[in-house]
Formats: C-alpha cells, structure tokens, sequence
C-alpha cells in the first residue's frame, strides 16, 4: 500500500518531466507546441532545396541584372502560393558598375592583368561571361593613376604602423594590399587616410588558395585567376544607399550629391587574383617584409617601393539601379501587430549558389512547410515577416532601405529578427542579443546534427572543448552553453539592431564546408553540391533551427527574452574597456621609458633600421563610477526579474500583453537618438561595426574605440552616455517588475 501511493505520488511528476519545458511557454502549450515542431520536421523536403538552388543560381543574379530581378519574382510567387500576403518593395539606388578596368606594370618588364576568371569546362555557369559583372570592388572612387607600388602586408591601421618605422611613407604611390584582417573597405579606406592614391587588393593562395588544399575544380579553394569581389562602400560609417542616409531611396527620394556621399571611396581600388599581383610584387625592391607579412607565393616578399610604376585605371558607370525586396506577411492570429521577421538575401555577385542562395533556400523550405502547418491547424499567435532582401553584396542595400522606410511601424511592432546568409557544412555559429542567449540554447539541444546523429549543441561543446587551449578548457569544462558573440556588420542585420533597436540573431552551420569560391565565378552550384554542403544536410538543419526560432517567438505565452543574460554580458564588456584602459596606460608608460632610454635604436639592426615609436602622452584615468553605479542596479533588477520570471505564465492575457510588450521593446532602450561618434546612424550604445575592423564588431563602442583611438575626452563622454542609456534600460525592467509583482 505504501509503495502503490509512492508510485501514485511519483507519476505526475515523472510525467512532467517528460514533458518538454520551453522557455516562455506553459506545460501544456510546450507540449502541443512541440508536437507540431515534429511534424515541422518531418515535411521538411531537401529535393525543394536542390530544385530552388538550380533555378535561383542558374544565372548572375547581382543588383541590376534580369535574374536578380526573376529571382525575385519566383520566390514572391511560390510565398503567395504557400498563403503569404506577398509583395516586392523597390527602392533605387546608387550602384556602380565598371566600364573601364586596367592595370599594368610599366617599365622594363610590362606586364598587363588579365582581371578575368577563365571559364572550367566541368562548371557550365562559370562560362556565362556575357551576364558576369567583371571583378571589382563596387564603389571604388573612378580614377587613372601611376605610381610607385607598395606592399602594405593587409591593410590595417597597425600595419602602417610599422610601415612608419621602416621609414616607408605611401603618400603618392599604390598600394598593394592582401585579402584577410580586416573587411576588404578597411584596407583602401586606411590607405587614403594615409595619402595613397590607389589601391589594388589580392587573394593571396596563403587565404583561401593552393596553401589550403586543391584548387577548383580537383578541390574547393580559389584558383590562380580567381578573384574576391566585394564592396568598398565605407559601411562603418551608414550602410545602404550613399545618396540616401537614414531615409529610404523611394522613387522621388532626397538625394545626396555623388560627391557628398562620404561612404564612397576617395581613391580606385580594384581586386586582383594572385596570378595579376605576382608580377607586381615581384617588381618590388627595398626592405624583405616581415615574416608575419609573407603569404604562400613563391617569392621573396618585398615592401618596395617599387622601381617600376603602376598604372591603375577605373571607370565607373554611375546610374541608379531598381532593387527588388521580397515581403511574405504571415498574420499572427492573436497578436497581429506583433512580428517576428525572417530575412537572407537573394542577389549575388555572381551566381551565387553559396552565398547567398543555400541561405536563401533553407529559409524558403522553412516559410513553405510553417505555411502548410497552419493550413492544418497550427495557431500562430504573432505575425511572421519573411524577407528576401536584395542589393545585400553592394553594401546592405535591400535591408536598410526597407528598414529606414518602415521606421515607425517597425520600433512599435518588430519582436525579433532572424537573420541568415550563405550556409555550409559543419558547426552551429549564432550571433545576437544576449537576451536571446537562454532561448536560443533550448533550440540547439533539439536539433540533430545530421552527421554524427547527437544534438547541434552537444557537437558545438566538442569543438570548443578539443581546440580550446588548456586554460579555457579548465572554464568550458561541462559549460555547454552556446553563448551567442556580438553582432557589428556582414550581413542584414544592421539596420534592424544597430538602426532601430531591434533583438536581432544572425545564425548558420559551417566549418567544414571551407573554399576559396568567395565572390567569384566560381560560386556556383557544382561548386556547392560537390564540396559545401552534400544532399543538404545542414540546409535541412538550418530550417529546422531558425523555423523552431520563428515558431517559438510566435507562439511564446511570454516572450522568452532573458535580461539578466544581456547584464551579464554587459558587465563583462564594462570589464574589458576598464582593462583596456589600463592595458594601454601601462604598455604607453613601458613603450614611453624604453624611448626615453633609447632601448629601440640599440635593438634595431643598424643595416637594416627601424625607427624608434614616437613618445605617446600617458593614458589618464578615466572616471567608471556612473557606469559601475548603472551595472549594479541593472544586476539587482534583471537578477530578480530573472527569478520572477515564471510567474509571467500566471498572469491574465492582458497582463501578459503588456509584460511582452516591453520585453520587446527593451533593446530599444539600448539606442541613443545621437548615434556613436562620427556616425549618427548607428544609434546601438552596445554593438556596431569597427570603424577599423568592418566586419568585426566593437562593443560598448563608443567607448572602446575612443580609448583605442586615445580620444579621452570622447571616452568619459561616452561612458556617461552608456550610463544613462543602461539607466534607461534599467527602467524598463522595472516596468516589466511592477506587472509581474500583480
Ligand atoms: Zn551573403
């Protein structure tokens, strides 16, 4: 009798914890809401990602061309025949594409550059040379200049740096500038800053050719003549369209003046293959570079200058071209004015087939089966936005213009957005909003990895663990927690986070699907079938990933944003520029004594001379107090709010509404109307772009970058500005705490 009412006592619980729990979610609507993400699964059709794939990459489909323009409207088609209210927003905007290419060595040994990808027999696309935008980097100044060349090893504000003490100046000459780093507009960015009159970058084979493994077509990595386009457009000032900052490039739009748009390169800049720069740098004398400086090509490297003269000449054709973005609305059956928005880009370089469209097709199949879920009885409490963005390449084009254009209605109704671009073989990567952190993990423990068959999660612990060094590991060990890395630029996002305060995640498989197709020709759906993602596994994996994120988000009783993760990150960045500051005023006050005691011209060799840094004033101290202040508060509310958190599940529907409603609003409270310095547009106080890095984000960065800059005014400044923004935050969880305390 005693063990018959253990039994009895012990079922319900047992029962529970069967059941699956889901942040946000009741147990019974975390039951049902499971059920139906099985079924999501199980319709899931890889041979929908091969058909789409075929016909999205079958031409060049750039911004400007009739296939970008036919993608669009064959996807707009199949989401209005899955039940999507669908439309295609145009904006128009500036696109430069070349009339003119030419470059050339002058001199005793002339030599000419090919700037052309040959054609392979096996890859029938690759021979569409008459649709193929020739290779180059869009929104490179027009310009004809010869100079003297110079190797700047990639490009970087710290490789000036020493270029400075090997007593190298580029003012006047053309530099030469490998791939890797930094984000390729850094690189002629960094060079007009320092004088150069042009730039010409390379894909050195060290990156992404012959030093990696075979080239294409026998293995996946870049051939000789093969070339990285790319944008210059200096994005870490605004992304988007250059004659429209901050409002959308509408037909009868306000436009800048050409000249006055400031994220168009000062000097021509034109990407070259390995096989146009190697007679380049071959032509080289002076100084050997440095041993970091040397890539895989079979010569000595030399920095220059150059006794022979380059000739670099660029001409642009500056006309103003349609873009296409498809919108697929999805109505939420309960809150409608509240949406979770999907976004990949369509438009590629070239064909493509990588970057964007195995993105873009893992999204499709997603919208596709959610649809026929609904038809079938699944409940979406919140609106679903898929988008297909166009004019991503040029420099975020699709995305920004859409988002400045729907600026009021997307600060009231955007709950999240979900970003993803080319995807691949291999691991789990997600960036984003730390609230997201908790609510992104429960994903990954539910999602197969379809290789080893354990969840994406557990294989991403692996990785971690076996390539961390022995330090880290000591700190991983049993931590398999997915933490999500900040976001700065690279792909759609920006305008949703950086513009509009938006919680935003970029997520997507790769690592072991690694080539050197990058913007070239040979991007291309042989390329993709035969070496990034076999049968489309991952392209299956990413769907059921981001539809679990999109189904969650819609359907959550409350919102499953976790603000004590954000605090935590928060107080963890706080600790970095308090470091950093005091990193770089102890390594100003060594560098300054080993001046002042000439320790650099006794180390240097006097064949071969380096000159001694200049004296640096010393790093003040700077005042952190309104900012610890800030994070303590923050700590105490989010903490507890983080503990109240599952009484939310109690609270009346109306009650509920509101509590959501700031919970998704909260991330705007991280905007600042006054943007970062220098760039107003990017109004985050916590995540953007590095003004130096591109692509590599800067937290807390109008902070950090001034302390890295040593702007020390600016720093102060910007820590108060920090502060008040955290206050704010700060405020809303109180708002949120007031209603969960009913
Ligand atoms: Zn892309």
């Amino acid at each position: 009798m005693r063990y018959l009412s253990l039994i009895i006592l012990l079922l319900p619980v047992a029962a529970i914890c069967n059941a699956q729990k889901l942040m946000g979610f009741t147990d019974g609507d975390a039951a049902n809401q499971t059920k139906w993400e099985k079924q999501f699964d199980a319709q899931l059709n890889v041979k929908n990602l091969d058909t789409w794939m075929k016909f999205l990459s079958s031409h060049p489909h750039h911004v400007g061309s009739p296939q970008d323009k036919a993608n669009a409207e064959y996807m707009a088609d199949l989401f209005s025949q899955w039940g999507y209210q669908t439309e295609i927003a145009s904006y128009y905007v500036l696109f430069p594409t070349p009339v003119i290419r030419e470059l050339e060595l002058t001199g005793s040994k002339p030599f000419r550059a090919k700037l052309e990808e040959p054609a392979l027999k096996g890859d029938k696309t690759t021979g569409q040379a008459s649709e193929q935008l020739p290779s180059y980097n869009a929104y490179s100044a027009d310009g004809d200049v010869t100079a003297e060349p110079v190797y700047v090893n990639q490009g970087l504000p710290s490789d000036y740096d020493e270029l400075e003490r090997m007593g190298i100046d580029v003012r006047g000459k053309i530099v030469i500038a490998r791939y890797g780093g930094s984000w390729r507009g850094i690189k002629p960015k960094v060079a007009a800053e320092h004088g150069a009159v042009g730039c010409i970058i390379y894909s050195d084979p060290e990156e992404d050719g012959y030093a990696r493994g075979d080239v294409y077509p026998e293995g996946a990595f870049r051939p000789g003549e093969g070339v990285q386009r790319g944008s210059v457009m200096d994005m870490p000032v605004y992304p988007g369209d250059p004659l429209t900052p901050g409002t959308a490039a509408t037909k009868d739009a306000k436009r800048l003046k050409r000249n006055d748009a400031v994220t168009i390169m000062k000097i021509p800049v034109l990407p070259v293959s390995w096989e146009d720069a190697l007679p380049l740098l071959k032509s080289l004398g002076g100084r050997v570079a440095p041993f970091s400086w040397r890539g895989a090509l079979p010569i000595t490297y030399h920095i220059g200058p150059g006794k022979e003269k380059v000739h670099l000449r660029l001409q642009f054709n500056w006309d103003l071209k349609q873009l296409y973005d498809v919108i697929a609305k999805l109505p939420g059956t309960e809150f409608p004015d509240e949406w979770i928005i999907r976004g990949n880009h369509h438009d590629a370089w070239v064909n493509g087939a990588g970057d964007p469209v195995s993105g873009i097709v893992s999204e499709m199949e997603e919208a596709r089966v959610i649809s026929g879920l609904v038809k079938n009885g699944l409940k979406l409490k919140r609106t679903l936005v898929y988008c297909a963005w166009d004019g991503e390449e040029p420099g975020l084009l699709g995305s920004t213009e859409w988002t400045e254009d729907h600026q009021a209605e997307l600060r009231k109704k955007a709950v999240l957005y979900l970003n993803t671009d080319a995807n691949s073989r291999g691991f789990i990567y997600a960036s984003g909003s730390q609230t997201l952190e908790p609510f992104f993990n429960e994903i990954t423990d539910d999602v197969i990895d379809p290789q080893t068959g354990v969840s994406i999660k557990e294989r991403k612990y692996a990785l971690d663990i076996v390539s961390a060094g022995q330090a880290a590991r000591v700190n991983l060990n049993g931590n398999r927690n997915v933490e999500l890395s900040a976001l700065g630029a690279g792909s759609d996002w920006s305008g949703f986070l950086q513009l509009l305060g938006i919680a935003s995640l970029n997520i997507g498989f790769g690592g072991e699907g690694e080539g050197g197709e990058y913007h070239s020709i040979y991007d291309s759906y042989e390329h993709f079938i035969r070496f990034t993602d076999p049968g489309f596994q991952y392209g299956i994996a990413l769907a059921e990933t981001a539809g679990r994120a999109m189904m969650r988000m819609a359907n959550a009783d409350v919102l499953p944003f976790d603000v004590n993760t954000f605090y935590k990150t928060v107080a963890g960045y706080v600790t970095e520029v308090k470091t950093l500051t005091d990193n770089s005023r102890s390594a100003t006050e060594e560098e300054n004594m080993m001046i002042r005691d000439n320790l650099f011209a006794l180390a240097t060799d006097p064949l071969n001379k380096l000159k001694s840094p200049e004296i640096k004033d010393p790093v003040p101290y700077l005042n952190f107090s309104d900012l610890e202040n800030a994070l303590v508060q923050l700590r105490d509310t989010t903490g507890e709010f983080h503990k109240l958190y599952n009484n939310a599940l109690l609270l009346p529907p109306d009650r509920q509404k509101e509590l959501n409603e700031i919970l998704f609003t909260v991330e705007r409270s991280l905007l600042y109307d006054k943007g970062l310095p220098g760039r107003p547009w990017y109004k985050h106080q916590i995540y953007a772009p590095g003004y130096y890095t591109g692509y590599g984000v800067k937290t807390l960065p109008g902070i950090r970058e001034a302390i890295e800059q040593r702007k020390w005014q600016e720093a102060q400044e910007n820590i108060e500005i920090v502060s008040k923004t955290l206050e704010g935050y700060n405020l809303q969880v109180q708002h949120a705490m007031k209603i969960l305390r009913f």
